[in-house]
Parts: structure tokens; sequence; C-alpha cells
């Protein structure tokens, strides 16, 4: 039997991150993945580097560029005659993205020294580790003192939608289409109903997105909601809150949604559905209580602030346990978990863990919403400054937006950031830095920003907080 100081189970954003480190640390280290890419072979890097960040943002990337060829340029004065679309190019460029990323996972470990197991890794007591490659090779079992697990999560199924891969498709199936879905329906209008149907009506489809809940983007900021779902509407995204799909019927020429409103039971007809309504924490096999590892009521492993599990040794991290389904939380965890493996101190600030929503213009915000600072009694002051008002942003033809910072009452250290704009997902840093440091927004206010730039608007809502802003 293989004996390791650290076993990680999954090679995504939280596990190849935890094993690198772990390895940078003098672990003997070994990292179990049972992914395999369309072509059958082993492909690292999880949800986020084969179906999920990289190959959606590749797509958003292109799909945007064909908008702006439409509809940006022609203010630039550049004119083209007939724009046109090559789905099967855009897809192979996006293929060629994700092989060349996960590929890249794979040499990593192979630099530091892991040891990386092709198949599904099962749990057995003992803090041992059962690899069943996939094909015809022989079990394995892998000794550790220490096991991470990090198994991620898959799409939630609903029986009203089931998933059959053609017609009706969850994220995998949205990122492959091979053309261009004439009218395309969406169940959800969280992030990746939002960035999946962006990705597709900027490339023409009819695009309908039906959201059970009333509030858009409920758990943003309301006005940063409320000026992102104003923007969606003038792109022609077709957001329909309070409606709940009830059943989805595919026939040979598309598919049925029956959805209910305000307005009682209605339905569309689609080309394409795209089911994105969530996703759970995948432990499917895995068998976490043979090894004593507990499992919370929604299906997650459960863990301590510093993802320590119920079974000594056995650490948990990423989308498999509570907090967001983000892969910079995941990878954050692996990182401290390798290191309080090693014996050092670690610490993960799940206050300061930034969201971003990759739509055109971006929406991204870290820290505390207004909402949530008057539910826990907090008093704030706050400062907000519109993007129409930053020379670089009229200049980008990019005015859409704001960004928004609140500040505690007394202290005036920083409590959240808020944006809407174009450039919000790199934006965001400077604010997580910022919170990072405990800064206040006098802090902010008194940075020298680089003029003309975008990042002027955070230094504008900084001193809008206090009343001073200079350019509105
Ligand atoms: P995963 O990435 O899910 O990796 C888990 C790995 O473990 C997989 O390879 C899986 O096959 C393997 N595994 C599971 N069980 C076993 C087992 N028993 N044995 C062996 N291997 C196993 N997040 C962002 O931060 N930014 C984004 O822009 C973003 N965009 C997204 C877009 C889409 C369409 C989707 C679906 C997700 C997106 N996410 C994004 C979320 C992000 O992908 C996840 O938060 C991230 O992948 C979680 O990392 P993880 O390591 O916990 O799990
Ligand atoms: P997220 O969890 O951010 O990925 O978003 C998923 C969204 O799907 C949530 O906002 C849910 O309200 C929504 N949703 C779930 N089930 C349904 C349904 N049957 N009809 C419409 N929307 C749904």
């Amino acid at each position: 039997m293989k004996e390791y100081d650290v076993v990680v189970i999954g090679a995504g954003p939280g596990g190849y991150v935890a094993a690198i480190r772990c390895a940078q640390l003098g672990l003997k280290t070994a990292c179990v993945d049972q992914w395999l890419g369309p072509d059958g072979k082993p492909s690292l890097g999880g949800t986020c580097l084969n179906v999920g960040c990289i190959p959606s943002k590749a797509l958003l990337d292109s799909s945007h560029h064909y908008h702006n060829l439409q509809h940006l340029f022609p203010a630039h004065g550049i004119e083209v005659k007939s724009a046109s679309i090559d789905v099967a190019k855009m897809q192979q460029r996006k293929d060629k993205v994700v092989q060349t990323l996960t590929r890249g996972v794979a040499g990593l470990l192979k630099k530091n020294k892991i040891d990386a197991f092709q198949g599904h890794g099962r749990l057995l007591e003992g803090r041992r580790v059962e690899v069943s490659p996939h094909g015809s090779g022989d079990k394995e079992t892998l000794k550790a003192k220490n096991i991470i697990i990090a198994t991620g999560s898959a799409p939630v199924q609903i029986p009203v939608a089931k998933i059959d891969g053609d017609r009706v498709v969850d994220n995998e199936g949205a990122l492959a289409f091979s053309e261009v879905p004439k009218r395309l329906g969406v169940i959800g209008a969280g992030v990746i109903g939002l960035e999946l149907g962006s990705v597709w009506n900027r490339l023409g489809s009819e695009v309908v997105i039906l959201e059970a809940l009333k509030d858009f983007l409920a758990t943003a900021d309301r006005d940063i909601a409320k000026e992102a779902q104003r923007t969606f509407k003038k792109q022609k995204l077709d957001i329909r809150l309070g409606a709940k799909v009830i059943a989805a019927k595919a026939g040979k020429t598309g598919v049925k949604v029956s959805f209910e409103d305000k307005g009682g039971e209605q339905s569309i007809d689609v080309d394409k559905l795209v089911v994105a309504v969530g996703r759970r924490a995948f432990t499917d096999e895995l068998d976490p209580e043979a090894a004593g590892v507990k499992v919370d009521n929604q299906g997650r492993i459960e863990v301590d602030g510093q993802c320590r599990t119920a079974a000594e040794g056995i650490w948990a991290i990423g989308d498999v346990v509570r907090g967001p389904m983000l892969a910079h939380k995941a990878s954050e965890e692996g990182i401290a978990v390798a290191e309080l493996v090693a014996g050092q101190s670690a610490h993960i600030d799940h206050q300061l863990v930034p969201w971003v929503i990759y739509t055109h213009p971006e929406v991204a915000w870290v820290g505390k919403t207004e909402v949530e600072l008057s539910d826990e009694g907090v008093e704030f002051r706050k400062g907000s400054f519109p993007y129409r008002a930053i020379g670089r942003a009229q200049g980008a033809g990019e005015t859409d937006g704001l960004v928004k910072i609140l500040a505690d009452k007394k202290s005036d250290q920083i409590l959240g950031v808020h944006i809407f704009g174009a450039q919000a997902s790199e934006l965001i840093a400077e604010a997580v830095t910022a919170m990072a440091f405990h800064a206040s927004s006098e802090d902010l206010a008194r940075t020298i920003h680089a003029h003309p730039t975008l990042s002027e608007a955070i230094h504008e809502a900084a001193l809008a907080v206090d009343g001073r802003t200079i350019h509105l």
C-alpha cells in the first residue's frame, strides 16, 4: 500500500492548488481525480477548467467581440459590411484554451512531484483512499496521514426539466452548442444562467430567462441589481421574474416550457433549454460516513472555520463544503489547509471573498450589502459614483454602471464595495485589498488613482462617502 502525508481527492481549483501547496511545504502528496475530457482522456482542473469558469469566459469574450463589432464599433467609425459568426471555430478556440490549461495543471502536478492518480476515489476507514481507475486497471489503496476532500459540485437537476443532453442541457451542454439556437430558454437567473444566456444572446439567440424569485439578483446590492436589470433589458435579455418553471416537454423541433407567474400558467416554445438552477455538493460514491466524515442536510461535507471535518486528519474544501461556490474560495481554502497540515497557522477570511458575474457590464462585489448591514443594525455611510461621469468610460463608450461604497458610520472602515460596470472583475481587487487591510473610505479617497482610468470611479465613490466628489 502506497503511503502519503497527504492524499487529495479532486483536482479542481481547490484540490490541485491544495496539492501544489502541500508539495511546496515538503509533504509527500498524491492527487486523485476522475474527470475525463470529451476525448475520454483525463483532464485535470475540475469543473472550473473543463466546464465552468474558463470555457464560459472564453465564449463570453468571443461573443463580446462579435457584439461589439456590430454595436460598438460603428460609433468609432469602424464599419464592417456583414459580420458573421463561425460557431465551430469559436468552440475550437474555447476547447484549445481549456486543453492548454488542463494540460498545464497536469504539468504543474508533475513538476511538484505530486503522484497523480486517475480514477474514482472512495474513502475507507483508517484514513485510506481506494482508487478505482477508469477502464481495466486494478484498484489501489492509498494510506494517508491527511486526506483533503475537494470533490466539488454538480448541477442541480429538477424533475420538471430533465437533462437529455440535446434539447434540454446543463452548463456543460450550453457551453458546447454547435450552432446558435434561434430561441433559447434558460431556467434560473443566477450567475450561470445570466452568463450563458448572455453568450447566446450576443450571438443572436432570442433568450428568455425564467426565474422563480421575484427579486433580481437577490444576493447583490439592490441599487446594483436594479441598474443591471435595466441594462440587461436594453440588451434584449428577456428576464421574467416570479416565473416558476413547472414542466418542460422536449419534442422533435423544440421544447415547450411551462411556467407559473402572476399571470397564471403560461408557456414558451424554445429550440434549446438550459437548466441553471444551482449546484449541489458532489459526494457521489465517496462514502464519507465510512471514514467518520459528517454530511449536512444539504449534502455538503460538514467542516469548521478551518475546513476540518468530524474525522481527525480529514479536511474538506471548495464547493463540497459551506460557503460560496467560487473557484478562488476553493483555492484559498486549499492553501490554508495545506499550511495547517504542515503545522503553520493559516486564516481564511470568508467575509472577503469577491463575487463576480461576467455579464457585460460585469457585476462585482465584496463585503456587505446595504440590506445586510441594516438587518445587522450596523450604522453606515454610503457613496456612489456613475461610470458616465468618468472620462475613460466616456472614451471607451462604457458609460453604463456605478460604484458604491459602504463604510462604518463611526470608524469609516469600508464594509462593502459594489460595482456594476466595465472591468468590474478587475476593479474589485482594489476593494478586496483595501478591506483586507481594514482601510477606511478616507484611505481610498486619499489614494492616488491614475487618470484616465475606470478606477477613478472607486476613488470618486470613496470621496462621495464624505460628500466631496469632484466630477459630479
Ligand atoms: P471542482 O472544480 O468541481 O473539482 C472537483 C474535481 O473532483 C472534479 O474534477 C471531479 O471530477 C473530481 N471528483 C469528484 N469526486 C471524485 C472522486 N470521488 N474521486 C476522484 N475525483 C473526484 N467560479 C468562479 O470563481 N469564477 C467563475 O467565473 C466561475 N464560472 C463558472 C461557470 C460555470 C458554467 C460553472 C458551472 C461554474 C463556475 N464557477 C466559477 C464555479 C467554479 O467552477 C467552482 O466554484 C470551482 O470549480 C470549485 O472548485 P472545487 O475544486 O471545489 O471543485
Ligand atoms: P444560482 O443558485 O445562483 O445558480 O441560481 C439558480 C436560480 O434558479 C435561483 O435564483 C433559483 O431561484 C432559480 N430556480 C430554481 N428552480 C427554478 C424553477 N423551477 N423555475 C425558475 N427558476 C428556478
